[in-house]
């Protein structure tokens, strides 16, 4: 085992248990955010049905607050909300959402002591330009990528270059920024989950093992990868470009053949 295997938490299944319960109230929100969304709804909208529903679960919701020492202020909503060029950290508004754009929510949750992380990117009405369509569509698949390559004994790396290499071959870029990370009793752990591969990063490689939790989460741009503040706030983050961007997340657990998706709502 390496050194940084060595600070990566291993769940017992009891702790799986209770993350499976905080992955699935994520969820629920982010169904009824897919349902909410269209042209008119704000993002202020999608927040407080968010907060209402991590309430009456008795959960805590984990963005509200978060401090970060670049921002003007704390994290002042319970979901993120980023449109098009935001990638993450987008702060919901009254402006209400226009047919064509994209809009990507990320949720956590902390329920009896554990959390649970997810984000997905929806259209909006019908006039979303098939070039948004594919970014999408392949920002998706790099989930999905992950989600069958990732198995014990195989290094990260090697499901970081598979997810790298199907967003590049469309044209896209991966953000580099933001990445990744392990999930437990704490929304941020160890390891860093990266969806790419650079030399910098082979010293802190790892090696998948059964009851690590990661949430594994893909951002992608349509033009450059490069991101930048979007507003003097320094909470959403654009891409330099102002080329549009989407974000999927689920939390998973690694298990003995695989992992087990903890945010899709089963
Ligand atoms: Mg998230
Ligand atoms: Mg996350």
């Amino acid at each position: 085992m390496s050194a940084t295997n060595s600070r990566i938490v291993i769940k017992s299944p009891r702790e799986i248990e209770l993350m499976r319960a905080a992955g699935r109230l994520v969820a629920q929100v982010l169904d009824e955010a897919q349902a909410l969304v269209c042209p008119g709804r704000t993002t202020a909208e999608l927040n407080e049905t968010a907060a209402r529903i991590i309430r009456e679960a008795g959960a805590t919701p984990l963005f509200l607050g978060v401090r970060n020492p670049q921002a003007r202020f704390p994290f002042p909503a319970v979901i993120c909300s980023s449109v098009n060029e935001e990638v993450v950290h987008g702060i919901p508004s009254d402006r209400p959402l226009q047919d064509g754009d994209i809009v990507s929510i990320d949720c956590g949750v902390r329920l009896k002591g554990y959390c649970g992380d997810a984000a997905r990117t929806f259209s909006v009405g019908e006039r979303v330009t098939p070039e948004a369509r594919r970014l999408l569509d392949v920002t998706r698949e790099a989930l999905a990528v992950a989600l069958r390559e990732a198995r014990p004994n195989v290094r990260w790396s090697r499901v970081a270059r598979a997810m790298q290499r199907c967003v590049e071959e469309q044209g896209f870029g991966v953000v580099r920024e933001f990445v990744g990370h392990g999930i437990g009793r704490e929304m941020h752990e160890e390891p860093k989950v990266p969806n790419y591969v650079e030399r910098a990063q082979r010293h802190s490689d790892f090696e998948l093992l059964p009851g690590m939790t990661l949430a594994i989460e893909p951002m992608v741009s349509a033009g450059r990868p490069e991101v930048e503040f979007g507003d003097d706030s320094h909470w959403p983050m654009v891409t330099r470009d102002r080329s549009q961007a989407a974000h999927f997340e689920h939390t998973v657990a690694v298990t003995v053949d695989g992992v087990e998706v903890l945010t899709d709502g089963s």
